[in-house]
């Protein structure tokens, strides 16, 4: 088969070596019939069946496949199960005469279409040869399309294929998916000093070292001019995503040569990760993006975005601070004997520009880990003081209730809080008598002796002093005893459950005897039913605060409350 050797189009497939093909035929004469004309200068293996051809092309790789076809009762359905066993072959089709099943073979991959009547054996090897050329011109596109030029890296357009098959992957099982955008620092002036061939002879070489230091099964692409991305799968815990940016960084900051001239630079990695099954592919590269926008700010280095969007966060709940972006809501607490208001607690909002009013759960703990939350409570008590001015100047309330302020633990043992207080006591005109500081066991929990002494100085100071959230702790008796308090308010979840459960509706009524015995007050919070509310009285409960009386409202709104309520 002299036809089939030699003559290869230049730099691609060397003809001069024999070739290995596949026949493929729905019965063993038709398959050895196009054999015979390939005659013997190539290897010629005949086979019937995609499953057949599918073993064959795993035991060996050919050159192409031949599809014999004549007399095929239904071709297409043929060509569609050939075709879908062959992936990187080249494949010639030889069959009867028919141009629509010609062009269906071509679309569904097939390289070329003969018709058996008019094929010899120089017409089919000129064929194959054309065949095996244009699948290499087809993969040589099919890969430009997706890897850059210069680096030879997957491009944008590959790396969100790979993308959206990770994220779905992932939603199927959990796995951990964390994607990398990497800058580089100072790429600009290698271009401007050392002229655009010595930056792109240092792309290429960061895409190799990039290469180097990822795991297998990682990806990196081109994203940009000097921009990186890497997606990496699997990953084992928070922190290697974190490794795979160090490395990443390492190996970028070790000398480039180029063009004779030593350069060293830098590179800002931003790190984001996905978090939830609803994370979209494009909007985990914009996270990376504004994550390593973050890392160049500070300097360079590595940043992740959820320490960026923290960071977002504090800025803005800092400047809601300053701007009046924050307010207070404001709950009663009731008497349970007579429904007289005893006092009414401070609760603080955050008015988020796009989210809406949120709730303490989103945005105190932040608060408490930058140490805002020192502030917030200050500020919490000199508005909590000034509308108590307000409701007793307006006879809304009277003349001994306290208005309440929760303090977090930071701000109890801050040592400006005795200043504070006398300051917004002072400025509002109000005893610090009618000030109670609300403070959790929990937080007492934290520094035991430093929080002890932050109360014996508030104690001094005149101000109230109200243990929260008794029972959703250790519930210390040393805690209830020993400190000067002037109320007790139990933990939500306890007294929903003693309202139900005897045993504990019994063990609470003993602590409430305790408390009785002590002089001390207690209150029972998170009331929503009057079951709830009956039962708690029974047990000894003084007083109480709930949904079912009042939800914390804005001043406005509990103004009318208040009016409504000494009305009755
Ligand atoms: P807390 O001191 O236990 O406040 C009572 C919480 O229970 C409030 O939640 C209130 O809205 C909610 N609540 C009241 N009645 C009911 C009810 O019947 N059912 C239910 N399910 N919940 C009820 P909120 O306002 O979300 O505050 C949560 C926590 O945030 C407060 O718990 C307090 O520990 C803290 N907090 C609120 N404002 C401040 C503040 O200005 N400074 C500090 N440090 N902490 C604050
Ligand atoms: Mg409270």
């Amino acid at each position: 088969m002299g036809n089939l050797v030699g003559l290869g189009p230049p730099g691609e497939k060397d003809f001069s070596e024999p070739l290995r093909l596949i026949v493929v035929g729905e019965d063993v004469h038709g398959a050895a019939r196009i054999q015979a004309l390939l005659g013997r200068d190539s290897d010629v293996q005949v086979c019937t069946g995609a499953t057949r051809l599918r073993r064959a092309l795993h035991e060996e790789p050919v050159d192409c496949v031949v599809l014999a076809l004549a007399g095929s009762d239904d071709p297409e359905s043929a060509i569609r199960t050939a075709l879908a066993s062959v992936s990187d072959e080249p494949v010639v089709v030889v069959a009867s005469s028919d141009d629509a099943l010609a062009l269906r073979a071509i679309y569904e991959g097939a390289q070329d279409y003969l018709l058996q009547p008019n094929t010899d054996g120089e017409s089919l090897g000129r064929a194959v040869r054309y065949a095996i050329a244009r699948k290499r011109t087809e993969t040589r596109l099919a890969r430009q399309a997706l890897h850059d030029s210069l680096t030879g890296l997957p491009n944008r357009a590959l790396l969100l294929d790979r993308l959206n098959v990770a994220v779905a992957r992932s939603r199927r099982r959990p796995t951990s998916l964390a994607l990398l955008f990497l800058d580089l620092d100072g790429f600009k002036n290698v271009n401007d000093n050392l002229g655009h061939e010595a930056g792109d002879e240092l792309l290429v070489e960061v895409a190799r070292r990039l290469q180097r230091v990822l795991r297998p099964g990682d990806t990196v692409a081109r994203y940009g001019g000097d921009e990186f991305v890497i997606l990496c799968e699997d990953l084992r815990g928070q922190r290697e995503a974190r490794r795979v940016a160090e490395r990443a960084r390492g190996t970028i900051a070790e000398p480039f040569a180029l063009s004779g001239t030593q350069v060293t630079l830098q590179a800002s990695v931003g790190i984001a990760r996905a978090r939830s099954e609803q994370t979209m592919p494009q909007e985990l590269i914009r996270e990376a993006d504004l994550a390593m926008y973050q890392a160049k700010r500070r300097g360079g280095g590595v940043e992740s975005y959820e320490a960026t969007s923290e960071f977002e966060l504090e800025s803005r709940l800092r400047e809601a601070l300053q701007h009046a972006g924050l307010q207070l809501h404001f709950q009663p607490v009731l008497g349970l004997a007579d429904n007289r208001v005893l006092s009414v607690e401070a609760l603080v909002r955050w008015e988020h520009p796009e989210r809406g009013l949120q709730p303490p759960a989103e945005f105190l703990p932040l608060a408490e880990e930058t140490g805002l939350i020192v502030d917030i409570d200050h500020w919490v008590l000199a508005e909590a003081c000034q509308a108590l001015a307000r409701w007793r100047t307006d006879g809304l309330i009277d003349d001994g209730t306290p208005v309440s302020v929760n303090l977090s633990s930071r701000t109890l043992r801050s040592t400006e809080l005795p200043g504070v207080i006398e300051r917004a006591t002072g400025e509002a005109g109000i005893p610090p008598g009618l000030l109670s500081l609300e403070v959790t066991e929990a937080s007492l929990e934290q520094d035991p002796r430093g929080g002890a002494a932050a109360l014996d100085v508030l104690a001094t100071l005149g101000v109230r002093l109200c243990l929260d959230d008794f029972g959703s702790d250790r519930a210390s008796l040393r805690t209830l005893s020993g400190h000067p308090w002037s109320a007790v308010k139990l933990d939500r979840a306890t007294t929903a459950a003693a309202a139900t459960d005897t045993k504990l509706g019994r063990m609470l009524g003993g602590v409430l005897a305790a408390q009785h015995a002590a002089d001390l007050p207690a209150i029972a919070k998170g009331i929503e039913t009057a079951p709830q509310r009956d039962a708690l009285r029974r047990l000894g409960c003084d007083a109480a605060q709930g949904f079912l009386f009042a939800a914390p409202a804005p001043a406005p709104e509990l103004e009318q409350w208040l009016a409504r309520s000494a009305g009755r």
